[in-house]
């Protein structure tokens, strides 16, 4: 297939990312979006298939068979749950796969023409780092989240200099590559540097800020496989890397305004470690908990003109989403108005309450975005909290020395009546104390949150 023929059909890939993109901005669409970009890239596989001729034919159908086959098992088989390391590893092998491009790039290149043109070898020594560094560290944060290492934070003194004088030198020898010593080993300096700059970088960084880690990451190997697009003349490599590469930096910058963080205090603040001294700061006022029985918060319940369910982590843990489901359609076969807070960074993943509750087909009607929900609390009877904890922590905005202050939540307190679920008094992933489970308002229905719901389902039923 002649290369302009090949640009034009290429533009078929290129519009179907786009179009994925805009479909995926809301989970009413979101299924549809997938659906259009898995078919944009089959349609770039073909063709690059065929662009390629015969030669390599082979060689392609065998790495498409591993590569996809693993991949379909693994979607297939993951659960809700390990999706972040999952993204982690995916998100890995396209950094590693831009850095092996740019290796096999200088191969080929240096035998048959000397030394590459300077554009040229600028993209094969910048792709060979950032997709390096991308590669491991991607690797680093999957093996923290899958728990094969500590996820806390792995610090020592003069940490900080370290990474970044190995990161200088990397910049070093890769402007030396460009600027004329155009040999293969060096290149190869580059990527091991690049490797290794990458584990250290994400060492220091706690499990919970992972998926932020990895968003980051993900832009990287957007940026570096944009620039593999031009060592390769490929315009659908460019196309996709720089989505990719803009959409994981918006997504990185969103997470961290969610957080009330900043990128550089996620990158460099080491976050697990600060959060005990924070649990003593936080304002109980020396409230006592109240614990309920599921009986009790079934009546409360049923009786109730308008509950909130507000999902966190603890739903994910618990996979009880359709349960709240099915206790949400008995609620409103009773008259009862219900509703679903979500809270942008509630879960580990963005959009992950969004997921689930999808995964169990609650009408996207119920689903109320903070800004949509917080108004509407002072109106509610009863807040129903599954297995959320910082996202409603009212110290984020009354005490100042939290941790969290700053960060938006979702105004439970100011709801007649607060119902949480959770196991026991162990904090969320910030560490801290949630004076919410102090308030006089509220009560606690102690247990695994699937169990709670179904023992609620049941005596709503018996009601
Ligand atoms: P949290 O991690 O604050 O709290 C989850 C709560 O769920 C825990 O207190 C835990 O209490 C409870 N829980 C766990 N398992 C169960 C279970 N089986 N049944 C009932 N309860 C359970 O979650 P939130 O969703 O409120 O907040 C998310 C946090 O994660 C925020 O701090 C956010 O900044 C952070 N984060 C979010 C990211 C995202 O993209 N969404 C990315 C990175 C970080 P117990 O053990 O007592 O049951």
């Amino acid at each position: 297939m002649n290369t302009n023929l090949a640009n034009l059909l290429y533009l078929i890939p290129i519009a179907s990312f786009i179009l994925a993109l805009r479909f995926l901005s809301n989970p009413a669409h979101a299924r549809r979006g997938n659906q259009i970009g898995a078919v944009g890239m089959l349609v770039a596989i073909v063709v690059t298939w065929i662009k390629v001729g015969t030669t390599s034919w082979w060689a392609i159908a065998v790495g498409m068979l591993i590569g996809g086959g693993f991949g379909a098992v693994a979607a297939r088989r993951v659960k809700m749950t390990a999706m972040p390391q999952m993204v982690a590893l995916f998100n890995g092998v396209g950094g590693g796969a831009a850095a092996l491009i740019a290796l096999a790039e200088v191969h080929r290149i240096l035998p048959e023409a000397g030394s590459p043109k300077l554009d040229i070898s600028t993209a094969i020594a910048l792709s060979g780092l950032i997709g390096a560094i991308s590669f491991s560290g991607s690797m680093v944060a999957f093996a923290k989240l899958q728990e094969l290492i500590k996820g806390r934070p792995i610090t020592y003194p003069g940490q900080k200099f370290v990474n970044l004088a190995l990161l200088a030198a990397c910049v070093g020898l890769a402007v030396t590559l460009v600027s004329g010593v155009q040999d293969e080993w060096l290149l190869w300096v580059v990527v091991g540097g690049g490797a290794l700059f990458g584990v250290l970088f994400v060492l220091p960084i706690g499990g919970a800020d992972m998926p932020v880690v990895i968003s980051l990451l993900n832009a990287f190997t957007g940026v570096a496989v944009a620039i593999s697009g031009f060592e390769l003349e490929n315009n659908v490599m460019i196309v996709a890397g720089a989505l990719v590469g803009a959409s994981g930096t918006l997504l990185t910058l969103m997470m961290g305004r969610a957080m009330n963080r900043s990128i550089g205090n996620v990158l460099f603040g080491a976050f697990g470690q600060v959060s005990l001294q924070a649990a003593a700061a936080a304002e109980t006022d020396g409230g006592t908990v109240r614990s309920a029985s599921a009986e009790d918060v079934a009546v409360m319940l049923a009786y109730a003109h308008k509950v909130v369910f507000v999902p966190g982590y603890g739903l994910a843990v618990a996979q009880a989403q359709h349960d709240v489901r099915q206790l949400a359609d008995l609620l409103e076969e009773k008259g009862v108005d219900v509703s679903y807070a979500i809270h942008p960074v509630a879960g580990r993943m963005p959009g992950h309450m969004n997921v689930l509750l999808a995964e169990a087909n609650v009408p996207y009607p119920q689903l109320k975005e903070m800004d949509e929900i917080n108004p509407e609390f002072s109106r509610t009877d009863v807040a129903v909290v599954v297995g959320a904890n910082d996202v409603v922590n009212p110290d984020a905005r009354n005490n100042q020395g939290s941790p969290i202050y700053g960060m938006p939540i979702l105004n439970v307190d100011q709801a007649n009546a607060v119902v949480v679920l959770k196991r026991s008094m162990n904090p969320g992933f910030a560490g801290i104390e949630n004076p919410l489970f102090y308030n006089p308002k509220t009560v606690m229905l102690f247990g695994d949150a699937k169990d709670s719901i179904d023992k609620l389902i049941a005596d709503v039923k018996s009601l």
